[in-house]
């Protein structure tokens, strides 16, 4: 099974160029090795968290403040 066959089984309608987002802005790869349970579970939380009407921080994977692309831990560390 391809990488992006493991990301439509949590994502049926996912084209390539959400699957090379999740990849790339999801997970930690390249410096982490890609697995088919995180791979799934990663695309499976953006999928769910999208259909919530919500978004996931850029960067961490906690639910971003409403309006904005960072959550409040990261909005702190950024602005301090
Ligand atoms: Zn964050």
């Amino acid at each position: 099974m391809t990488t992006y066959q493991i990301m439509r089984k949590a994502i049926p309608d996912a084209d390539d160029q959400l699957c090379e987002f999740i990849v790339w802005e999801r997970t930690a790869y390249p410096l982490r090795k890609l697995t088919t349970r995180g791979l799934y579970k990663t695309a499976r939380r953006w999928r769910r968290t999208k259909e919530k009407g919500l978004r996931l921080c850029e960067l961490c994977d906690r639910i971003a403040i409403l309006g904005d692309s960072l959550c409040e831990r990261c909005k702190v560390i950024a602005w301090s």
